[in-house]
């Protein structure tokens, strides 16, 4: 048995003690029973356990509820777990799966819910599984779904890294497959066939040409993309293809809506057969709203958008205005070498302090 988290202690060793808890996708039991029992003997927590998800949530009676979230599980272990440090001091790093995406986020979390006995607002804590894998198996989209009343707030926040700065909203993000077609022929006799991955080029050539926007929203400026991510075609070294399939992706600022993506989608790529395969909306930044306001005073510094689709979109979907505010560089989640430094782990804490009220 790994020893209990220890929430009143140093926050950067209880980023080290989980990523120790190794939790692949799947495999967050272990993790959230850790969590679970070292939040319950906190008074001032209610604390609920719903499957592989905990919600730890203080009932003050404030005028004003904000929800913190951040997800328990990694993508795979490559050689990177337990955790180790380099540098030290105000230059410590700390190294391993998970450092950067997201448990150092989780640590702060847990380490303000643990301090912060007396809110100025009402906290909700969640900590959930399953959002490095398919939709359907995400922990925050079940809770949404079966427990909506646990996503209630005025203004939401996921510690996703964020380089101890605030990000806002999200890009959303579609999918969609070009299918060129031609005529199958024993490639001796090629003048007998049309080759559908010759028509690729034409597509690619668009991609290729094509210029994204950068589109302000609330004050933000998202960077569009619209590139091909795969391509299949073709059955044998001797047949001259009849079938081509382009899969593009298009990530797009969050003014737009599903439709208006795919119509640009199918703007760009007239002429073509395209068929959208999956489709997820971003997220206005909603830093105009007056619950940011103070989010944003206590934090301090210049927000940035946030480039790609995150959970915040579904607090957004909800109409809960949500930003991304976490330690660790987002560049570096997913890579074998994930890393935090512990100064913005620090910070995180701090500025957390200064919008939830003091340390007990
Ligand atoms: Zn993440």
């Amino acid at each position: 048995m790994p020893p209990p988290l220890d929430l009143a202690g140093d926050v950067v060793d209880l980023l080290r003690a989980l990523i120790d808890l190794e939790s692949v996708s799947g495999n967050e039991a272990a993790i959230a029973d850790q969590i679970e029992s070292a939040l319950r003997p906190y008074g001032h927590l209610e604390v609920i356990r719903d499957g592989n998800v905990v919600v730890a949530r203080t009932q003050a009676g404030r005028a004003e509820r904000v929800v913190i979230a951040g997800h328990i599980d990694t993508v795979p272990i490559a050689g990177n777990v337990p955790s180790w440090v380099s540098g030290g001091g105000e230059e410590t790093i700390v190294w391993g799966r998970g450092a950067c995406d997201m448990k150092g986020g989780v640590a702060v979390q847990l380490s303000v819910a643990a301090a912060v006995t007396e809110p100025t607002r009402d906290v909700t804590w969640i900590f959930y599984d399953n959002e490095e894998v398919e939709e359907s198996r995400n922990g925050l989209a079940r809770i949404a779904r079966e427990q909506p009343d646990y996503l209630a707030g005025s203004f939401a926040v996921l510690c996703e890294p964020s380089n101890a700065g605030i990000e806002g909203g999200c890009q959303g993000t579609m999918r969609a497959e070009v299918e060129l077609t031609g005529v199958a022929a024993h490639s001796a006799r090629s003048w007998k066939g049309h080759n559908a991955i010759h028509d690729a080029a034409v597509v690619l050539g668009l991609l290729a040409d094509y210029e994204p926007a950068q589109v302000e929203v609330d004050g933000l400026t998202y960077r569009e993309g619209l590139n091909a991510v795969k391509i299949t075609g073709g059955i044998a070294g001797n047949v001259i293809p009849d079938r081509c399939t382009i899969e593009v992706n298009y990530r797009f600022a969050p003014n737009k809506d599903a439709a208006q993506a795919e119509a640009h989608v199918r703007e760009v790529l007239a002429g073509f057969t395209v068929t959208v395969t999956d489709v997820a909306v971003g997220a206005r930044p909603g830093l105009d709203q007056p619950a940011a306001a103070e989010f944003l005073a206590a934090v301090g510094g210049e927000p940035a958008a946030k480039f790609g689709w995150t959970d915040v979109a579904r607090f957004s979907a909800m109409g809960v205005p949500a930003v991304n505010f976490g330690p660790g560089d987002p560049m570096k989640a997913h890579a074998d070498d994930e890393f935090c430094p512990a100064a913005d782990v620090y910070s995180c804490r701090e500025a957390l302090l200064r919008w939830l009220g003091p340390a007990n």
